[in-house]
């Protein structure tokens, strides 16, 4: 390659791009690729991969060709490198969103060679005239961005970028190559190198530890147990910006909503959503705006906020390498970063059934891709240690202080004989089988291919009978950590010996290891759940409460459940409210129930916390998302303007009996609405008194009950229901 300039390449970065110094391998990478190497460049999000390919453009005679996969991203990328620059036409970019006479303006620059940087998707290479064209330009090197789309075993697979490598070759082979990643398996690793033809290229992997991120999986028992969780972690941090990661549009919309009602500034983003709609989310979360976003993967791409404090993962990805890629947005200022995700098998099982139709050989990666991160979420050993190895990096230290698992380490037992019983089975079916296969053989099952290739004769057929496939998943995965096997991944992860692995069999040695999480199963207790909910409601407060409410309801001569409801009493015996502020906040208790009624039921929570010395729950209290909380606001206005209820059920599209029920939780979470403009039309006064009165003197409200007993007075049961209504607004409300 031709370099065009007498400057040292430290000189040329502070020249061109005002840096003092190079970032990581930087210099490396770029003296490697000036020289005319391949150069193949995995290097972490964030680690400056883009300058190993901007600078030696810059300084090389000719016009870089920069492969990059998003339409959308180019211009930015252009903006940015144009944005060091004096003259505009240092970068362009060519896609199928410019206009002819753009093109033509490109074309020219670069032919005139003020051009040293063009973006292109790999559509526009595949153009003929545009092939032509490249054929008779001056072309410096090619730069491969996110070379990892090139394989099917990466975490974003475009088939185009398979044809890449062809179409180059149809330009001019000889044109040196530099492929930039920032996840690649061992695996991916060797596709990329196939692939792309790189010529015994010089490779530069920078480490993929992140020091300052925090790894932790809790399990998803069910999906508002999750939710809350969600709730509270952002709630106890403060306005710590952060993401929250789900796998469909619905969830994300969901969590959003959820968590606006709990009074954290949230938006949703996914794919579904117009781009314009989009971008302002991202400027919002941005601008900090939204303190937290909840997306879909389609969230992150190009999003460079260096703050963000926790990534939660709602939903388990479907591979490591997107739980690395997404993970990896947190704390990228190298300050706190904390990674919480939540996982259940059975998510696991619902994202192999989405990939029912797709061809047999995208399934089976599929199925691989996700075996893994089960695997990786069950683990009980360093994650840290575990997602490195899984990208090929050793992690040197034992305990890495900054996971769940090296925080609470699981118990260990003495590993050496079981060790040895699995590589013993490795070996005696000839290191030609995966996983679920040897954990068969371990505990001795019959299933028909281990009829078929007769090991069910062999010696070791059954020697792990004892204990179950959960206890030799946990074996086998630590045989892999330990390096006494490993997967090959040329064939389908195939279980094969190391020599050290070799070297056990005869001569085993101690090892301690940690059995697996068993989440399905695992009922221990999470912090959180001693709070809120009605499992840890008092019993004994309850009855207080319930023997004050009568005496109460008896003063005022109302039924008890007009005073306060069932659902209230029991939030007090869970939540212990002991000022009238914390009473209000007890779902159906309004302003003026609290006022009339409350001061008996405070007094009596306040002695018995103090006699029982009971500490409160803290703050968090999750509120719900009422189903129809759409319909409330617009009820609530229009009967404010007296509309006739059977028009504003017709507006909402509800029909007579679902607004009056509607209208009555309204009311029933301690919202006054008057009806008089309605009722006093259709009912006669002293009749509405009469059923007043009949409501005063029942237990509880029982509609069909009420009808049947007020049939003489001609009402229908809506009406009565209405009635009802109005009584609970005006002598509870
Ligand atoms: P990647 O593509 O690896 O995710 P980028 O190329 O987008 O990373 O670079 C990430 C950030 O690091 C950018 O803001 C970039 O300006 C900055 N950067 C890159 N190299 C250097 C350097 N040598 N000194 C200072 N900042 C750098
Ligand atoms: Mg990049």
């Amino acid at each position: 390659m031709q370099i065009e300039t007498d400057m040292s390449l430290k000189e040329s970065l502070q020249e061109y791009f005002g840096f003092d110094g190079f970032k990581g391998k930087q210099e490396e990478i770029i003296t490697s690729l000036l020289s005319g190497n391949d150069t193949f460049v995995i290097m972490p999000t964030g680690g400056g991969k883009s300058l190993c390919y901007q600078l030696p453009a810059v300084l090389s005679e000719g016009t870089a060709i920069i492969i990059s996969p998003l339409i959308a991203l180019m211009k930015n990328q252009v903006d940015l490198v144009r944005s060091y620059s004096s003259n505009n036409d240092i970068a362009h970019f060519l896609n199928s969103t410019l206009n002819r006479q753009t093109i033509k303006k490109v074309k020219a620059d670069i032919t005139s060679g003020k051009t040293k940087m063009l973006y292109v998707a790999p559509e526009t290479l595949k153009k003929e005239e545009n092939i032509e064209f490249f054929k008779g330009i001056k072309i410096s090197f090619i730069a491969v961005d996110e070379a990892h789309c090139i394989s099917e075993w990466g975490h974003d697979f475009r088939p185009e970028y398979r044809q890449i490598k062809n179409m180059l070759d149809t330009i001019n082979e000889r044109i040196p190559i530099i492929a930039l990643t920032a996840t690649a398996t061992p695996k991916v690793q060797s596709d990329i190198k196939k692939n792309l033809g790189l010529n015994e290229p010089n490779i530069f992997i920078s480490s993929f530890n992140r020091p300052n991120l925090y790894y932790e999986i809790r399990p998803k028992r069910t999906r508002d147990f999750a939710i809350k969780q969600i709730v509270k972690y952002i709630k106890e941090n403060g306005k710590k910006s952060g993401i929250v990661y789900c796998l469909n549009r619905k969830s994300t919309e969901d969590i959003a909503k959820v968590l606006n009602i709990n009074g954290i500034k949230a938006g949703a983003y996914h794919a579904g959503m117009e781009s314009a709609e989009r971008t302002d989310v991202q400027d919002r979360f941005l601008m900090e705006d939204y303190q937290v976003i909840v997306a879909t993967i389609a969230f992150g791409m190009g999003i460079d906020k260096p703050d963000v404090r926790f990534v939660i993962h709602f939903d388990i990805p479907k591979s490591i390498e997107n739980y690395y890629q997404e993970t990896g947005r947190g704390g990228r200022d190298g300050l706190e970063g904390k990674c919480i995700a939540f996982y259940s098998y059975k998510d696991i099982e619902k994202l192999e059934k989405f990939m029912r139709d797709k061809p047999l050989s995208e399934r089976e990666m599929g199925a691989q891709l996700l075996a893994e991160t089960a695997a990786y979420a069950e683990a009980s050993v360093c994650r840290r240690r575990f997602l490195l190895h899984y990208f090929g990096e050793e992690y040197p230290q034992d305990n890495c202080g900054s996971c769940d698992n090296c925080l609470k380490p699981k118990e260990r037992i003495e590993g050496k004989d079981f060790i040895q019983a699995a590589l013993k089975v490795v070996a005696g079916v000839n290191e030609n089988n995966p996983i679920p296969y040897l954990v068969d053989m371990l505990l001795g099952k019959h299933t028909t291919e281990i009829q078929n290739y007769r090991h069910d004769n062999l010696d070791v057929f059954g020697i792990g009978k004892e204990k179950d496939d959960h206890f030799w998943n946990s074996i086998l995965r630590q045989c892999l950590l330990n390096h006494f096997v490993y997967k090959d991944i040329e064939q389908y992860g195939l279980i094969k010996l190391t020599d050290e692995g070799r070297k056990f069999i005869d001569k085993p040695k101690s090892v301690m290891v940690s059995l697996n999480h068993d989440f399905e199963s695992d009922t221990s207790d999470i912090e959180m759940e001693n709070t809120g909910g009605k499992s840890v409601l008092d019993p004994q407060l309850f009855e207080m409460l319930s023997s004050i409410r009568e005496k109460v309801a008896k003063e005022h001569k109302l039924p008890p459940y007009v005073v306060f409801s069932e659902n209230s009493l029991e939030e007090m015996a869970t939540m212990y409210p002991t000022t009238m502020e914390e009473l209000i906040k007890i779902s159906g208790v309004s302003k003026g129930k609290a006022d009339r009624f409350g001061e008996k039921f405070i007094e009596v929570i306040d002695q018995y916390v103090e006699e029982n010395e009971i500490e409160k729950p803290s703050e968090f209290v999750m509120k719900q998302v009422a189903n129809k909380s759409v319909h409330k606001i617009y009820i609530i206005q229009n009967i404010d303007k007296k509309l006739p209820l059977e028009e504003i059920a017709k507006m909402r599209g509800m029909k007579f009996i679902e607004l009056i029920d509607e209208i009555e939780t309204i009311v029933s979470s301690g919202t006054r609405l008057n009806l008089d403009y309605y009722l006093n039309d259709i009912i006669e006064e002293d009749l509405q008194d009469e059923v007043f009165d009949y409501f005063r003197g029942t237990v509880a409200f029982d509609k069909d009950k009420a009808f049947n007993e007020l049939k003489e007075e001609g009402l229908s049961a809506e009406e009565i229901q209405l009635l009802h209504v109005k009584f609970l607004s005006e002598v509870a409300n």
